[in-house]
Formats: structure tokens, sequence, C-alpha cells
């Protein structure tokens, strides 16, 4: 027997889109992510320095972004590895946004540094090693700040849709769901774009769907494609990484686009993003999602 989507993510029911909630629109200072605008949300792996994140972010909102990305407290796979710079780095975050009326995003790593990372960004990221930190995701719902909820890389979307669902269930909706690469066995890039759960999240669920092509990849000749794939699957945004001199950065240099690259992918994503705009309008996912049913 067929197992419908609402039996499937039976224990995510206020993640799951119905005729009466359709979408959610996640308002952020003069626009809004999961409406009809793809938001790009562009910056460093980690804010390094001041010179490094201006330019960054007065580059990023030339070329369209919206939102700039930076992380403050880093988690890295190393303990030997640079860990951010801490309250000086969302201080910097702060200015940047002050200078070019950027949104920022940025990651929360413990419950413990909820309020101070709330107090200075506009989004908190739980980012993928943290997916299923219920005691982060509960302090982080609490804040009342919207949520950028990063798959686990070795999480099922039905372990995303019941993390978000606990991030609801604290009284917080403004989630945003973000596919940045899974583990598979595969070894040539960093991690595996699950292309499927873009196309499943954006069918099951209200809420925006967030493409990472940065980390999905592992590798900035990669990202542009990645990034078009997002976008024709329908995400409703893309968290890109982008620094001054990738190689000489912190951490995730080799995925980092450079100025002209991002320069480049977003004039070229333009026509593709008009694409499916135009395409959603003609066949809304409600109407497939009964389709399916
Ligand atoms: C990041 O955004 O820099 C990051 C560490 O992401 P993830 O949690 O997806 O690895
Ligand atoms: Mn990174």
């Amino acid at each position: 027997m067929r197992v419908s989507w609402q039996e499937r993510f039976a224990d995510s029911p206020d993640v799951l889109r119905s005729e009466s909630h359709p979408r959610t629109i996640i308002p952020i200072h003069n626009f809004a992510v999961g409406g009809d605008e793809f938001v790009t949300m562009a910056g460093p792996c980690s804010v390094e320095s001041e010179r490094q994140l201006f330019s960054t972010a007065e580059r990023v909102r030339q070329a369209g972004a919206r939102i700039l990305r930076g992380g403050a407290f880093k988690p890295r796979s190393s303990p030997y590895a640079f860990q951010g710079l801490g309250l000086e780095g969302l201080k910097l975050l702060a200015r940047a946004r002050e200078l070019t009326g950027l949104a920022i995003v940025t990651e929360v790593m413990s419950e413990c540094d909820v309020p101070q990372v709330a107090e200075y960004a506009d989004i908190l990221q739980i980012g993928s090693r943290n997916m299923e930190n219920y005691a982060l995701l509960e302090a982080a719902a609490r804040s009342g700040r919207p949520i950028l909820l990063k798959r686990g890389m070795v999480a099922t979307v039905a372990d995303l849709m019941r993390a978000a669902q606990c991030i609801l269930s604290n009284e917080n909706w403004q989630v945003m769901l973000c596919e940045r690469g899974i583990r598979t066995f595969e070894s040539t890039t960093r991690n595996t774009l699950d292309a499927s759960a873009i196309a499943v999240l954006k069918l099951v669920s209200h809420l925006p769907v967030i493409c990472d092509p940065s980390h999905a990849s592992g590798n900035r000749e990669l990202v542009p494609v990645l990034a078009r794939i997002g976008v024709a699957g329908g995400a409703d945004g893309m968290i890109v990484e982008v620094h001054p001199s990738p190689d000489q950065a912190w951490s995730d240099g080799d995925q980092s686009l450079e100025f002209d690259q991002f320069d480049a992918m977003m004039a070229e994503l333009q026509p593709w993003i008009a694409l499916n705009c135009a395409a959603r309008t003609a066949t809304p996912m409600t109407a497939a999602a009964e389709a399916l049913q």
C-alpha cells in the first residue's frame, strides 16, 4: 500500500503544507523569504577581519544578495582549526549591516550563546552538526528570531522535518529548511547535493527551502551549477560562500567564490530564476501535491 506524505511525516504535522497553509513567508527587513523573490545569502564562511567582511558585504550587495552570511562561532572538524572570532565577529557583522543594509545570518552553536547571537543577528543559523541538538533548537526558537535550519549531513528528510517541528512546537514559525549536501559513498564532491530533498520539501512543507551549493560541493567550480539545480528544484533561496581571496581563507576556501565569480553566477542565474517563477505560477505546488496524494 502506498504511504501518503501525511503518514510518512506524521510526527511533523505543523511542518506539512495544507490547502489552508500552502506557504510560509518570513519577513526580514524590507523583503521576505518564501515569497515570490529568490533570496540570496552570501558572504565568507568565517568572519576574519573588518576588511575581509566589509569588502565582501559590499560586493555581494551590489550583485543582488539580500543577506550577509559569516560565521563568528565556527564548528570545525579539528579542535586545532580556527574556531571563529566570537563576539568580535558578531560586532563586525552588525557593523556590516549598518554599512550595507544587508540582513545578517550567522551560526549559533550552543544554547548558552543564543541571547548574544540573537542580539546581533537577524537570522540564527543552526548548523548541520547541530540539527538534532534539541536543547539548542528550543533555545533558538524561544529567541523569536527566524531560523535557518541546516540539514544534518547524515539526516533524512524526515529527521529534518522533525527538527523543524521542534522549533515550531516552541512557538517559532519562522523556519527555513536548508539542503547543504549529505554524506554518501561519493568522494569527488565534499557532500552530495540531495536535489530530491529540495523537491520533496517543496512538495510537502509550507516552509521556505534554501539550497547551499557551497557545502554540498566543496569546490568553487561546481557552485554555480549546483545553485542552478537549486533554482530548478524550486528552492526559495540559496546560501553561498564568497571571499575576497579564497586561497587565503581561514575556512572553506576551496568552495568559496571569488568576487567576479559570484557576480557572474548571479547574472547567469537570473533567467533561470525568472523561468522558475513562471513555472511555479503556471503549476502551483499545491496542485502537484494534491495530484500525488
Ligand atoms: C557553514 O555554513 O559555514 C557551515 C559550517 O555549514 P554546515 O553546518 O552546513 O556544515
Ligand atoms: Mn563554511
